[in-house]
């Protein structure tokens, strides 16, 4: 990892007059960023020697012609030309492409004359770049090497990722060089690798100012950044946490526990980590990452579909798994640090428990006895069907599947009733879990409202929304109403507690959740 100081946030400038490209500048100094990018061969109107004088921000001058992703139409002599023209004018970095400088002599020449191969010189500093917006190639590797003899600055290398996986050649390259690097995996799938440059120290990494102005795909906006990510606090000491799913997109988990962090003044950063369906992708995923000491992979959330992916996971590779994860059959907590061997926990048990029990005003113990009507045989179901039948509660099953119901409740000793016979239960504890309620279907219960009545307590599982119809109908029947949202919350917390043994800091984590299902 070449020595370096804080990586910078860089935005790029797009627009193509200068009232426009202005306004842009005006409003990445606003924002903060550390260093613009004219990209002027999208400027093509503007009046950018009086932009690049007036710029109070170093500026990176890059004019990329359309075989490697740009717009300038000119031919290469052209481009050459007024990229000599600009250097005049003394940008602080001017970007140029590795096949164009490798393919001709003029190229060279002219650029190198042009540029500097160090940082902090009196000319502007050379950045080689390296394209490939369809894949990582196969033979990233040796181009790489050959740019590296090049007398850059800076060696800059932009793929476009196609899954998680192909974060790992660019995140090596910017651990193993020697030299100052900026990489970026373009789209969904490699947006970890733009926020991961701060813990790799690399020189830059580039954000957009907002979505719609993002100059590439997997461009995270700047106060993103920085209120998401705690951009300022990652540094190569900085420990790595993250969810692992598909889709993963919407996950609450990176703000929720990104913000304990940042309360409890943790070293760490919480990524959401797009693992395609299917065991070989998680086991991939997690030989990649685990095989890196330099990564500091810490602890994960597993959730859907890898629960049961990641259970495997730890007993191939002879890991510990805690024994209610074992008999509940899944894991939604990976721990992994140098001093604990990588082991597996399920919290949904415990935050389903404690989200009832303290809903309810009673300990677990009291739950010994109760009769607990739960929809519902899956994941969810598994879990809250062990945690109440080891406290003891008398357990129905009711599920759209029967046999499904029928395997969970052999299980765990529990019974399962028809779901024709829900509206005549006769548990006063209902637990939805099943996925019926849940955004973006919020008009459908899986209770029937008549059968609702004042003495029942009811827990529905799906948090967003956090108030679903099911909620509101029983709030209206005046039952007791607990949200998914406090089970989330306490699964959520009992995490962060594993992996950082400190205790979780629930007001928090609460406020956060709860404003974004506001
Ligand atoms: P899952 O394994 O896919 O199970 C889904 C369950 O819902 C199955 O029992 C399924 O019945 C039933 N179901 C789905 N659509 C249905 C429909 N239209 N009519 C009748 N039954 C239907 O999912 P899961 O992981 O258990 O998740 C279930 C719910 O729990 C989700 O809403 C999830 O958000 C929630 N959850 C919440 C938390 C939390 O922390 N609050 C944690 C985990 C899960 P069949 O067996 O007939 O398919």
């Amino acid at each position: 990892m070449a020595p370096t100081k804080r990586t910078l946030l860089a935005v790029p400038i797009t627009a193509s007059d200068t009232a426009s490209a202005r306004r842009q500048i005006k409003s990445a100094h606003t924002a903060r960023a550390d260093i613009l990018e004219f990209r002027l061969d999208h400027m093509a109107d503007a009046d950018w020697p009086t932009l690049l004088a007036e710029a109070s921000l170093p500026v990176i001058v890059t004019l990329r012609p359309r075989d490697q992703g740009g717009k300038f139409t000119g031919s290469e002599d052209q481009r050459l030309d007024l990229l000599a023209d600009i250097a005049k004018a003394r940008p602080a970095f001017i970007d140029f492409e590795w096949p164009h400088f490798a393919a001709s002599s003029r190229a060279r020449e002219l650029i190198s004359s042009i540029t500097c191969d160090s940082l902090d010189a009196d000319k502007p500093a050379l950045i080689l770049s390296l394209h490939d917006f369809h894949c990582v190639p196969s033979n990233l590797n040796e181009s790489i090497a050959q740019m590296s003899s090049a007398p850059a600055a800076i060696l800059k290398v932009v793929c476009m990722a196609q899954s998680i996986h192909d974060n790992l050649p660019l995140l090596d390259f910017a651990q193993q060089s020697s030299r100052p690097t900026i990489i970026i995996a373009m789209g969904q799938a490699g947006q970890i690798s733009r926020v991961l440059a701060a813990k790799l120290g690399t020189f830059l990494s580039f954000s957009c100012l907002s979505l719609d102005q993002a100059s590439a795909p997997g461009q995270i906006p700047l106060d993103e950044m920085r209120s998401l990510y705690r951009w300022e606090r990652i540094t190569p000491q900085t420990s790595l946490f993250g969810v692992v799913g598909s889709p993963i997109v919407h996950s609450l988990s990176p703000a929720i526990h990104n913000a304990a962090f940042e309360q409890t003044d943790f070293p760490g950063l919480y990524l959401p980590f797009l693992v395609e369906p299917g065991y070989e992708n998680f086991a991939r995923f997690m030989d990649g990452f685990l095989s890196r000491p330099w990564l500091d992979l810490r602890g994960l959330s597993v959730t859907i579909p890898h629960k049961e992916n990641a259970l495997r996971y730890l007993r191939d590779n002879s890991a510990h798994v805690d024994s209610l994860a074992e008999r509940i059959g899944s894991v939604n907590t990976i721990v992994s640090s140098l001093e604990t061997p990588l082991s597996g926990y399920n919290t949904d048990l415990d935050g389903a428990l404690d989200a009832l029990t303290l809903g309810m005003g009673i300990t677990r113990p009291d739950l010994s006895g109760r009769k607990v009507a739960v929809l519902g045989a899956g994941g969810a179901a598994r879990a809250i069907v062990a945690g109440l039948t080891q406290a003891g509660a008398q357990v129905l099953i009711y599920n759209r599947t029967a046999s499904r119901a029928q395997r969970l409740a052999e299980e765990f000793t529990a019974t399962t009733v028809p779901l024709a016979q829900l509206a005549k239960t006769t548990a006063r504890i209902i637990i939805n879990a099943t996925s019926i309620g849940m955004s973006p279907n919020t008009q459908a219960s899986p209770f029937p409202r008549d059968a609702l009545k004042p003495d029942m307590t009811v827990f529905d599982t799906v948090y967003n929304p956090q108030q679903t119809l099911l909620l509101t109908q029983a709030a209206q029947a005046a039952a007791t109403t607990i949200s998914g949202a406090d089970m989330f919350i306490r699964q959520a917390a009992k995490q962060f507690e594993l992996w950082t043994g400190q205790p979780a800091p629930l007001t928090t984590m609460q406020q956060v959740l709860y404003r974004a299902l506001a």
